[in-house]
């Protein structure tokens, strides 16, 4: 992304910002708010910064390994992503597990796709569907099992009001959705021991 890319952008959020302020009744010209629109702007580009991301360029580099068709799973990946109706996070942690056909990814490369995809306007079930796919889609295992739990703000701070409440939505391709004992090992696996 080019700089002068980068300042329209901000400009234009800095602004929203600033009349969204000014919607609730606030003095946008205390001190206090003086920088806020700008402070927001240069957030918000960190926070939907997976915008800009490929996440199908995230997987692809693979280790071909022929030997390699045992599970692979990392759990308790922490992610930060923001409500697309709300604009306000849901957090938590997602587990990504896979059954290779002999193509790897790097460990770190599942987390980076976590981040991809959840540094946007997200919903969780959308945000659980697109990781499985993208593995699906990139890596051609067997089978891909995600899930996710989070605690939304909207639930929490507003509406019902529920803190605390965890949602947790999970999506299964390939094996882990033919194969009932594929896919309790993955859980046990995730859930074992806690
Ligand atoms: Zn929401």
């Amino acid at each position: 992304m080019s700089d002068s890319g980068n300042d329209v952008q901000l400009d234009a959020i800095a602004e929203a910002v600033k009349v969204i302020l000014e919607g609730i009744g606030e003095d946008v010209d205390r001190e206090g708010l003086r920088d806020t629109p700008r402070r927001v702007a240069r957030m918000y580009t960190e926070v939907f910064g997976g915008l800009h991301v490929d996440p199908a360029g995230v997987i692809n580099t693979v280790f071909d390994d022929e030997n390699h068709e045992e599970m692979v799973i990392v759990k308790d990946i922490p992610f930060y992503s923001m409500c697309e109706h709300h604009l306000i996070p849901f957090h938590g942690k997602a587990h990504v597990a896979y059954l290779p056909e002999g193509r790897l990814t790097g460990l770190s490369k599942l987390a980076r796709l976590v981040e991809a995809f959840a540094r946007r306007p997200q919903l969780q079930e959308r945000l659980t569907t697109q990781i499985a796919d993208t593995l699906m889609d990139g890596l051609r295992p067997h089978g891909a099992l995600v899930v996710v739990e989070a605690e939304h703000l909207c639930m929490s701070m507003r509406g019902v009001k529920k803190p605390g409440s965890v949602t947790v939505t999970s999506a299964v391709r390939g094996t882990f959705c033919d194969n009932n004992a594929t896919r309790a090992e993955a859980f046990s696996l995730i859930y074992g021991g806690r």
